[in-house]
C-alpha cells in the first residue's frame, strides 16, 4: 500500500523539485507547496494565491531535526512542545537562520515552521520538502477542505494530491515562542492550556485588531475565510427566517428545521470541520446571508470553538 502510495506521488514530488506549485492534504486544511529552498517557486505561491507579498508563510517539514535548518535558537521549552505536538496542528514561530528566504518571511525575523500529521503529507515533505505550504485558496476566500475547492480557486487542471475531505477542517494553532509569556496569533485545535502544561510558560492570545499584532504576524491584519454571502452572528434570542439564508446552529433547542438550518448539537469538531465547505455551499446556492449561532463564554473555553470563533469573527468583517 505504502508503495504504491509512493508511485502515486512521483509525478507531484517531480513538479515541486522543478519549482512548481502543488495542492495537498494536511490534517488542517489543504496546503498549496513549494520547496522552500527555491525562491522562485515561492514566488509562484504568492503569485497564484493573489497573497500580499508582507504575508509570511509557514515551513513545512518532516522531522524535528530540520527545525535547526531554519530557526536561529530552541528553548527547552520549545522542544517539549514540538516532541509533545508534532506531527500535529501547532505552527511554532522561531528566530530564524540568516539563510531563510525574505520572500517567505517577509522580511520579519522570525520564521514559522509546522511538522503536519497527514500521511500523505508526511511522504510528500520527506521526499521534496521541506515546503511552504499556506492554505490553498485564493487570498480572501475560505480555505479549502475538500479537492473540489482547490480546483474551484485555481482550476479544474491544478495539480492537487486527493484525500477527502480534511479532519479538522480549520487552521493551525499559529504561537510565537520568541518571547515570554508565547503569544497565539491564531488559536487552533491545540489549546492555550495544553501549551501551558507542557511547556511550563504561560501564553497570551494576541488581539487581533492591534498594531503590535498585525507588525509581528502579518497575516492577522487581512480579513480571511470570507464568503460573497455576508456572514453575521446570531443572537442568543434572534428568530430564525430560512428564505435565502443559511444558518449555522449548534446549541439552540427551539427553531424551524429546513434544509438551509444545520445543526452541530454541540458536535463543535464537525461544525469546524464543515465550516469552510458550508461558506462555500452559500455562494453556490446563492444565498444573500450565513448567520452562525453565537457562543456563550463556557463554549469558548474549549479551544475547537475559540477557533471556530476566531474564523467567523473574521469572516463578519
Ligand atoms: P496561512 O498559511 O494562510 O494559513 O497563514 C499563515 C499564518 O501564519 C498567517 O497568519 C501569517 O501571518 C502567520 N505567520 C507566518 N509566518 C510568520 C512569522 N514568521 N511570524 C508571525 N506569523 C507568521
Ligand atoms: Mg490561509
Amino acid at each position: 500500500m505504502k508503495k504504491k502510495r509512493s508511485v502515486l506521488l512521483d509525478q507531484y514530488i517531480q513538479l515541486l523539485k522543478n519549482g512548481n506549485v502543488v495542492a495537498f492534504p494536511t490534517e488542517t486544511v489543504y496546503g498549496l507547496g513549494a520547496d522552500a529552498w527555491n525562491p522562485d517557486a515561492v514566488k509562484k505561491v504568492f503569485e497564484t494565491k493573489g497573497r500580499p507579498a508582507d504575508n509570511p508563510l509557514i515551513v513545512h517539514i518532516s522531522n524535528t531535526n530540520e527545525v535547526e535548518d531554519f530557526a536561529d535558537t530552541i528553548s527547552e521549552d520549545a522542544r517539549k512542545l514540538m516532541e509533545a505536538f508534532w506531527p500535529g496542528p501547532l505552527t511554532l514561530i522561531f528566530r530564524k537562520k540568516p539563510e531563510v528566504l525574505d520572500i517567505i518571511t517577509a522580511g520579519l525575523d522570525t520564521v514559522a515552521l509546522r511538522w503536519p500529521k497527514h500521511p500523505l503529507s508526511q511522504d510528500l515533505i520527506a521526499r521534496a520538502g521541506p515546503l511552504v505550504a499556506p492554505s490553498a485558496n485564493s487570498s480572501g476566500k475560505p480555505s479549502p477542505t475538500k479537492p473540489k475547492h482547490v480546483k474551484e480557486d485555481f482550476g479544474d487542471d491544478f495539480p492537487v494530491i486527493e484525500a477527502g475531505t480534511t479532519d479538522i477542517g480549520l487552521e493551525s494553532t499559529v504561537l510565537d515562542v520568541t518571547e515570554i509569556p508565547y503569544r497565539i496569533y491564531r488559536p487552533g485545535a491545540v489549546s492555550a492550556k495544553e501549551i501551558e502544561k507542557v511547556s511550563g510558560q504561560k501564553t497570551k492570545l494576541a488581539t487581533p485588531s492591534s498594531k503590535d499584532t498585525a507588525a509581528r504576524s502579518p497575516g492577522t491584519k487581512y480579513s480571511h475565510y470570507s464568503p460573497e454571502a455576508k456572514v453575521q452572528w446570531l443572537p442568543k434570542d434572534a428568530s430564525i427566517d430560512p428564505s435565502k439564508e443559511l444558518y449555522l446552529l449548534h446549541s439552540r433547542s427551539a427553531h424551524p428545521t429546513g434544509e438551509n438550518i444545520i445543526h452541530y448539537k454541540g458536535d463543535y469538531s464537525r461544525m469546524a470541520r464543515e465550516l469552510y465547505d458550508r461558506f462555500r455551499q452559500a455562494d453556490h446556492l446563492g444565498m444573500t446571508s450565513v448567520f452562525v449561532e453565537s457562543f456563550s463564554d463556557e463554549q469558548r473555553k474549549e479551544s475547537i470553538v475559540q477557533a471556530l470563533q476566531n474564523r467567523i469573527d473574521k469572516a463578519v468583517g
